[in-house]
């Protein structure tokens, strides 16, 4: 903790800033801190190139780009891809594996049309393939997935036309997989095949029931929302065998839930996965295809922990795992093995946007103890002895721990004598809020004089959240962050430059919307979770600005507009040569006007409503001529401008 470690004659580094923010841990090979002190990006891994976070911040907002930002490192997005295909490779090799590996986006986890687009674009040399949940996601799939080898894996619940769209695309030459995750479907498929004289690939989608963890840990076991279980796998292969429909099924699926935090649970998943695999081609199916899903997951705060925020596995681990597990069941029971799918969402989109906002102002305890007078009543005299005590206690002494906690206890005496006093009218409110800046500063010392890594008792170790400044972020949560929100999901959040000066305060974050829960509260800790983030001190006339890493996987579109805030502008940006970036596509935020228009309000009509207002009060002489306009000009303006407050 800085606030305890504020070793007198070492200076702060970069070094420093990336190991109390764990950047060192979670940033992989993209994130760094430059000699600046500033974020630096390395979009295409390291030795690449580098980009000056705080430097695309100024050069964005000279093209009129302003914080609240989004940006998006399309090269980020396409090295993801690039090493989970290498590590499926390495595993092919190492193991040597005889088929192949093939890749599927789950378009749940970002739909954005610039973001498809580019994923398909640097996708295209390894045939990936998307992954729809549903009718809207499907046609996505269908119109921008061109690849006659790309595979398009439909989940999801599927009516009639749901099915029917897929066996037609087949005929269009796109290569649809209808996965059966109810067993209700069979019926649908084989009657739409019927009608339509020709069949969809098929694939199922298995109940397992081996354990999961983590959040998404419900998506297993039989209570599962989707897949079959085993009677109903057997009764749908029986279905599909009678209606003739045998020799398209290709396919086994099964998705474990998101963000797989222990790798044991995918092992045991694996192999019951392979055993099913193995028995549905002794039964007759022809199959090639094992789909393990989605759940590969993101070492958040980079503890290398089976905690939510992180994996006790590699990329590589993950990859050996699936390769190995498979390949020994197959061979052990003489099946070919399968092509092997993975629809890994989190794990490509989640390291290549970037939120950054800027911090409005703060607001925390008073620091400084004030100036004792002459005339000070018992109480107030006795807390500044007390104060004088908790100063003078070395922190390296053995006793300095229950020197402390002796302190801390006759503080709380004596303000609470004062506040006693006040209340029978013996203390004047000026002497009450001597008291209450004396205790706040006794406990300010005594957080100071914490010696680290010992054990604190808790009371103690609470004080420091006393000092806890609240930082008024340029931002929605419930727009830009929502599942720090609905699921305590933490991220990565630190300062973007001053990386070399200690931040000296402790704090957290409040957003702009007018809801107690609109707050940022947790931050990674290293395999746990802290309640408050080292940050500076505000310098006037500069911005401070923050950024939330690795959120570019389900927080755009679990987003709300919960106060009316929209979207903040969002950028592409590739690495250029020579150090330079280039803006591949700016999507601006949503406007005022967006917003309204969202909630059915017709933005021409609200402003004809309050003109019509003003005349009157200009007729009532309540308003003047000249402050209607500016009224109405302050109105126009902020309907074409973004939700955010500006600079
Ligand atoms: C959500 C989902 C995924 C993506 O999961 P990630 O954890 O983001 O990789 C994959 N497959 C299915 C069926 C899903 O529902």
């Amino acid at each position: 903790m800085p606030l305890a470690n504020t070793a007198k004659n070492k200076k702060w580094t970069v070094l420093d800033s990336a190991a109390l923010y764990g950047l060192d841990k979670w940033g992989e090979q993209y994130f760094s801190i430059n000699e600046l002190g500033h974020i630096s990006v390395q979009p295409k891994g390291a030795g690449a190139g580098s980009l000056d976070l705080i430097d695309l911040v100024k050069g964005l907002e000279t093209r009129n780009l302003q914080l609240p930002l989004l940006i998006r490192f399309d090269d980020i997005l396409e090295n993801r891809l690039e090493q989970i295909h290498t590590a499926f490779d390495e595993a092919i090799k190492e193991y040597k594996y005889a088929g192949s590996y093939q890749g599927v986006f789950p378009i749940k986890c970002n739909q954005q049309r610039h973001v498809v687009e580019e994923l398909i674009s640097s996708g295209e040399k390894w045939h990936l393939g998307l992954e729809a949940g549903s009718k809207a996601e499907l046609l996505i799939a269908l119109s921008l997935l061109n690849d006659p080898k790309a595979l398009l894996i439909c989940n999801g619940y599927k009516d009639q036309r749901y099915i029917e769209t897929a066996i037609l695309a087949r005929q269009l030459g796109r290569q649809p997989v209808v996965v059966i995750e109810q067993a209700d479907e069979v019926e649908r498929i084989i009657s739409s095949s019927r009608e339509l004289g020709a069949a969809p690939l098929i694939g199922i989608r298995a109940k397992l029931a081996s354990r999961s963890s983590g959040k998404w840990s419900n998506s297993v076991g039989e209570t599962a929302k989707f897949g079959l279980s085993i009677p109903d796998i057997l009764a749908s292969l029986e279905a599909l065998q009678s209606a003739g429909l045998i020799n398209d099924l290709r396919l086994l699926h099964f998705h474990l839930g998101s963000q797989i935090n222990d790798i044991a649970v995918l092992k045991d998943a694996l192999q019951e996965a392979s055993q099913i695999y193995v028995e549905l081609t002794k039964l007759g199916a022809p199959m090639g295809y094992l789909d393990v899903g989605g759940g590969l997951g993101v070492d958040y705060d980079g503890s290398k922990t089976a905690t939510t925020a992180s994996t006790n596995y590699s990329l590589q681990n993950y990859a050996n795992d699936v390769v190995a597990t498979i390949k020994e069941c197959c061979e052990s029971n003489q099946v070919n093995v399968p092509t092997l799918i993975s629809e890994s969402g989190r794990a490509i989109a989640s390291h290549f946007s970037v939120l950054l906002f800027n911090v409005l102002g703060t607001e925390g305890r008073h620091k400084k103890a004030p100036s004792s007078s002459p005339k000070e009543c018992l109480s107030i005299s006795n807390l500044r002895e007390t104060l004088a005590k908790i100063t003078a206690t070395s922190r390296e002494s053995e006793i300095a721990i229950p020197n402390l906690q002796e302190a801390w206890n006759d503080a709380i005496k004596f303000k609470n004598d004062a506040l006693a006093a006040f209340r029978l009218g013996y203390l004047r409110m000026h002497e009450r809020a001597l008291a209450e800046q004396l205790t706040w500063a006794c406990a300010r010392e005594i957080v100071q004089k914490l010696p680290i890594e010992k054990n604190i008792p808790d009371e103690l170790k609470n004080l420091r959240s006393n000092f806890a400044h609240t930082y008024y972020a340029n931002l929605s949560i419930f727009r830009s962050a929502p599942d720090t929100w609905a699921i305590d999901q933490v991220f990565p959040i630190m300062p973007i430059h001053r990386l070399n000066e200690e931040p000296t305060e402790l704090g957290h974050f409040a957003d702009l919307t007018c809801d107690s829960h609109g707050k940022i509260t947790r931050f990674i800790d290293n395999g746990e979770v802290k309640s408050l983030l080292e940050l500076h001190q505000l310098k006037p006339n500069e911005t401070y600005i923050i950024g939330m890493f690795l959120g570019g996987a389900y927080q755009e579109v679990m987003g709300n507009l919960h106060n009316l805030f929209g979207t903040t502008n969002a950028v592409h940006i590739r690495l250029a040569t020579n150090g330079n970036y280039q803006v591949d596509h700016v999507v601006r935020g949503d406007t005022n006007a967006n917003v309204l228009e969202a909630m059915e309000h017709d933005p021409e009509q609200l402003l004809e409503k309050l003109r019509i207002a003003s005349e009157s009060a200009i007729h009532r002489k309540s308003l003047k001529i000249k402050d209607a306009q500016r009224l109405m000009d302050h109105l126009e303006t902020s309907l074409r401008q973004s939700t955010y407050l500006q600079q």
